[in-house]
């Protein structure tokens, strides 16, 4: 067992504090969602649905699809999909030749708590866009070598990032994008391409 917790395991590991240190950064966007969910009589994960919704395509706004990007269970993205259609913030679009099926839609009193709630990631960005270039690309270059092993490891989903899509080729270290047909440099990798198409495996 690696215990991180235990202070002096932790500060003589940098492995240790590394990790600590992710522990400590998840909390930020937990911190700044529940101020805007408190705000507005919501829950964080009905207002990243909702984020996520007006800002992908019909075809991913379905419950199946939900479940998979945020990492919950179908019947968790359920009940909140409930409570925000009571709330008349969403409505089911059924399916045009399966009306068994349907896609979600924000109303326009969806958009407008959407309007009222994307800002809560603005801190970081603050921080982030006062960095270094050069020190962005390092750690853009980290952050999505991390959330390919994680992905890997079937701890998140990346189901829209270059790497695991079937367009991504990795040829004499470098990457390339067969669709768009260019070298991808560190700073062009996508976290969440509407051109993403899943690989074969
Ligand atoms: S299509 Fe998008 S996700 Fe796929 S390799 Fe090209 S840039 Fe990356």
């Amino acid at each position: 067992m690696k215990n991180i917790f235990d202070l002096e395991t932790q500060n003589d590991s940098l492995d240790a504090k590394i990790t600590a240190g992710f522990e400590r950064l998840s909390q930020v966007f937990r911190v700044l969602l529940w101020e805007k969910a408190k705000n507005n009589d919501l829950s964080p994960i009905q207002i990243q649905l909702l984020i996520f919704i007006k800002y992908h395509s019909a075809n991913k706004a379905t419950v199946s699809y939900l479940a998979k990007e945020f990492n919950l269970a179908k019947a968790t993205v359920s009940d909140s999909i409930r409570v925000l259609e009571q709330k008349k913030y969403i409505t089911k679009v059924p399916h045009t030749e399966d009306s068994r099926s349907s896609t979600i839609a924000l109303t326009p009193e969806g958009i407008q708590v959407v309007d009222l709630t994307e800002n809560f990631t603005d801190p970081v960005y603050d921080i982030i866009a006062s960095t270094a270039e050069k020190d962005k690309i390092i750690l853009w270059r980290s952050i999505t070598s991390f959330i390919q092993q994680l992905n890997h490891i079937q701890i998140i989903s990346a189901q829209n990032s270059c790497s695991t899509c079937d367009y991504f080729e990795q040829e004499n270290g470098s990457n390339h994008c067969r669709l768009l047909q260019i070298r991808l440099k560190t700073e062009d990798i996508k976290l969440d391409c509407q051109e993403h198409k899943p690989a074969r495996l």
